[in-house]
């Protein structure tokens, strides 16, 4: 991906996105589970419940976890083409359904890119609900299924034409509407300080 334009984000850069994003997050829908995409979401996750707790009058959030990977199912296919395939590498329990059902869950990623990772956590988490529902008395059903809510929070929302799409009753939140680019992570850093000078250099060029 030589020709493809880098951001360098830091630590503080996200840290930071996440602090800013927080209270609207909590005006409007106000958490009660984090379901954090790996391994990007983890830690904005641990990041934004530091915020929520402190919004939200220390209420105890939850990390729940789930894993999922792009693949691409035609050799040579590059990373922008379209083509792409969402696996599973990590899934809730078996009592997933019974995890979400009635909760207001906020789904939590670093890049929203194709928007095919976030389509897929958010389908197959309905799943997870309707499965869960079918278990419960049938006069209840509709109560519980209009008690479940889901959104979206993530750090970086690149503006592009999208692969996927998400419901507009799901409300959606990011920390920063950014251009197409390729973002390096500082979690993908393997020297941290370069990483960091190097961001410093690129934002004091962009002055
Ligand atoms: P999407 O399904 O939205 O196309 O892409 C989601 C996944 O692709 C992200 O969770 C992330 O792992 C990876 N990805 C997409 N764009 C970027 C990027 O600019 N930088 C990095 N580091 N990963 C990205």
């Amino acid at each position: 991906m030589a020709d493809v334009k880098h951001l360098r984000v830091t630590y503080n850069d996200i840290h930071n996105l996440i602090r800013n994003a927080t209270p609207k997050i909590v005006k409007e829908f106000n958490p009660d589970i984090m379901i954090a995409i790996g391994g990007g979401g983890f830690f904005p996750a641990r990041v934004m419940r530091t915020f929520l707790r402190e919004s939200s009058e220390n209420k105890a959030i939850q990390i729940q976890a789930i894993g999922l990977s792009l693949y691409e199912p035609v050799q040579g296919t590059s990373a922008e083409q379209i083509g792409h395939e969402v696996i599973r590498t990590q899934w809730l329990g078996p009592d997933a359904g019974k995890l979400l059902v009635g909760k207001r869950n906020l789904i939590v990623d670093e890049v929203d890119d194709t928007r095919k990772t976030l389509s897929y956590a958010l389908v197959e988490l309905l799943k997870d609900v309707e499965g869960e529902l079918l278990t419960r008395p049938e006069s209840e059903r509709e109560a519980l299924r209009s008690a479940t809510k889901f959104a979206i929070f993530v750090v970086h929302n690149k503006v592009k034409a999208k692969l996927a799409e998400i419901p507009t009753d799901t409300p959606y939140f990011s920390g920063a509407d950014v251009e197409d680019v390729w973002l390096d992570y500082p979690w993908e850093a393997t020297n941290i300080e370069e990483h960091d000078q190097l961001a410093a250099a690129d934002k004091a060029t962009r002055k």
